[in-house]
């Protein structure tokens, strides 16, 4: 079965409530395209007005990370049943901003992931290499580890529902998109660690995203790939245009 592409944007620290839902309400009419999955990951306070202002759209609200804890003493932090009663379908898991600012290693992305699904969540669990690892030659063994522990202890049925945003560092916010040919030979190259992982049923079934500076100049050569699924957009999801990158295809 054909994989149904995801465009999902990550708002990070930007837009507030009100803002949030006259955006969303603009760019409703924009988006309305089957043949995508559409996600706006928007700050936690948005969530809930989020929600109401994409009724009867093909938006659906995703949140940008999620405690693996289900209760307790974690000041500031959102929980997987909060999220799922609010309404969310997708919590991001291991930005690479959370794991350089916040200290997220893959053992925490692995916590998520496990308790992400336990809540009917999906993960979009993050990964990518730095600058330096890739001068090196060692992107690919360095995504392989992010994968094998993000999703250790993952059950084949939950890894088929889970989408895995492959993220360069380098190319996060910094106006340097990965070419399309770059960019191909990683997520290949992810799809045939979830293969040897599982197996493959399983890596057909996994989507995976591209992330970093992606724009609706470059989303058409990226998103047409063969193992890329999508996209995940930062600063571009924050204009109308991304209504443009959500129908990259016309
Ligand atoms: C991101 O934050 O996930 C991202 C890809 O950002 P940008 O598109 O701005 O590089």
């Amino acid at each position: 079965m054909a994989r149904k592409k995801i465009i999902a944007g990550n708002w990070k620290m930007n837009k507030t409530p009100s803002e949030t839902v006259k955006f969303i309400g603009e760019l409703k009419p924009l988006v309305a395209n089957d043949d995508v999955e559409v996600v706006l990951c928007v700050p936690a306070i948005s969530i809930i007005p989020a929600i109401e202002a994409a009724k009867e759209s093909n938006i659906c609200i995703g949140a940008q990370c999620m405690h693996f804890e289900e209760s307790g003493a974690y000041t500031g932090e959102t929980s997987p049943a909060m999220l799922k009663d609010a309404g969310v379908k997708y919590v991001i898991v291991g930005h690479s901003e959370r794991r350089v600012y916040f200290a997220v290693t893959d053992e925490i992305v692995n916590k998520k992931v496990k308790k992400a699904f336990e809540h009917d969540l999906i993960p979009i669990i993050c990964c990518g290499e730095t600058l330096t690892q890739r001068q090196q030659g060692i992107t690919i063994d360095h995504i392989r580890q992010q994968i094998k522990i993000s999703l250790l202890d993952v059950s084949a049925q939950n890894a088929k529902k889970a989408v895995i945003a492959y993220e360069p560092i380098w190319a996060i916010g910094t106006g340097k998109v990965a070419t399309a040919e770059a960019a191909e030979e990683v997520c290949k190259a992810i799809r045939e660690c979830i293969g040897e992982m599982y197996d493959q049923d399983t890596a057909e079934a996994i989507r995976i995203l591209y992330g970093g500076s992606v724009t609706v100049d470059s989303a058409p050569e990226l998103f047409s790939q063969p193992d890329i699924d999508g996209g995940l957009v930062g600063g571009a999801s924050l204009k109308l245009d991304f209504g443009k990158i959500v129908n990259y295809k016309k």
